[in-house]
């Protein structure tokens, strides 16, 4: 039987996600859209075969759509999210869960209320097979502790929208949900670093910007975080552990030999660097629904990114080390896959 999902937001991820969701993933059927921007939505609704909803939240309560994919504005997860979980569907977010820590715990709590997780963030990284490849090495234990980290996060260029605290709360965060799953460990504490900025940076953006987290280990993660490199999107990340290192390798490509040099492709954004990622994503999150157990990223995972992408915010914003002090994690996400 196909799930048969409703898709909120029809921007650019809502768009690859529909396609993905309507030419990749097997066992779904895109059945509703919304959009603000009505004519896009009608469109593609349209291509699909599907029917055009005015309002999010009208989607929501269609009875013919059993899953929700929310990939609207960031400021309207929250409402969607807590509209699902009352009508008790399940409900894929693209991240962040909620703007505000606050909209995060509200989530939670009704999650509670529940007694059922249905929400699942779009974390994609996790479904990366590079990140997977490290996590399976670092939980072998045959490289002894985990001592520290060394990432980037840089993209070619970014428009004038992309303000600072974005740096952190729209791009980092994807590192501190990874490297949080791939070490299973919290953190404790975050500074900020704001060198030398480039030139290439418009007035609002502090660009490069270097974040610095503690987890509750002692282990260090140092993240550059540089949006107007101009080569690429490249993303880095290299364990030291005690008895050896182990890092992500640049997507495989083909290198081209010409005229004594070597030319091998960079990827050019997100979308490219990470399409496996998001269809193994969306795949597993398809079949999780339907044997009715999530497995991905949840609402607390969406919680913590939250407190500690804040707790970043606070650091540069003060130029201080700022510690992370985290709410007890309530039993329904005990056994989660992320600290289990
Ligand atoms: P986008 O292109 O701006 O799309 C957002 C869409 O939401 C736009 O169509 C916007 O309409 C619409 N919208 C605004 N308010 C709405 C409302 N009240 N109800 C329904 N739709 C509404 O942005 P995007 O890049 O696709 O990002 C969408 C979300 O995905 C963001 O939360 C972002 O953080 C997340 N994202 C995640 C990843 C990832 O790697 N996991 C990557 C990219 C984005 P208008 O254009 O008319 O404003």
């Amino acid at each position: 039987m196909e799930l048969k999902i409703g898709v909120i937001g029809t921007g650019a991820i809502g768009m690859d996600h529909i396609q993905r969701l309507t030419y990749k993933t097997k066992g779904a059927k895109v059945v509703a859209v919304s959009d603000i921007n009505v004519e896009r939505a009608q469109q593609i609704a349209q291509e699909i075969g599907a029917k055009f909803v005015e309002s999010g939240e009208e989607l929501i309560r269609l009875p013919e759509v059993d899953a929700v994919v929310v990939t609207s504005w960031d400021p309207t997860h929250e409402g969607y999210v807590l509209e699902a979980i009352k009508n008790k569907k399940y409900v894929f977010c693209e991240k962040p869960l909620a703007v505000e820590v606050e909209g995060c715990k509200r989530i939670v709590d009704e999650e509670i209320k529940l007694g059922k997780k249905l929400v699942q963030v779009g974390y994609m990284r996790r479904y990366d097979q590079g990140y997977e490849e490290i996590k399976e090495l670092l939980d072998s234990r045959k490289l002894g502790e985990v001592l520290m980290l060394h990432c980037a996060h840089r993209n070619p260029g970014v428009d004038e929208s992309y303000t600072t605290p974005m740096a952190v709360e729209n791009s980092v965060v994807h590192e501190i949900d990874v490297l949080r799953w791939l070490l299973k460990e919290n953190y404790v504490a975050a500074q900020v670093i704001l060198p030398k900025r480039t030139t290439s940076a418009h007035k609002e953006l502090h660009d490069p910007q270097i974040v610095i987290l503690e987890t509750e280990s002692g282990i260090h993660i140092d993240i550059e975080i540089f949006v107007n490199c101009h080569y690429g999107y490249d993303i880095k990340c290299e364990v030291m552990c005690e008895n050896g290192m182990v890092s992500l390798t640049d997507p495989a490509f083909s290198s081209v030999r010409m005229e004594g040099k070597d030319f091998t492709k960079v990827s050019s954004d997100w979308k490219d660097r990470f399409v496996k990622a998001y269809d193994r994503e969306f795949q597993l999150w398809v079949d999780s629904v339907k044997a009715d157990e999530l497995n991905g990223p949840n609402a607390w995972d969406g919680y913590v990114a939250a407190i500690t992408s804040t707790a970043c915010s606070k650091a540069r914003d003060t130029g201080e080390r700022v510690q992370i002090q985290l709410d007890e994690c309530p039993d329904l996400y005990k056994n989660s896959l992320v600290l289990a």
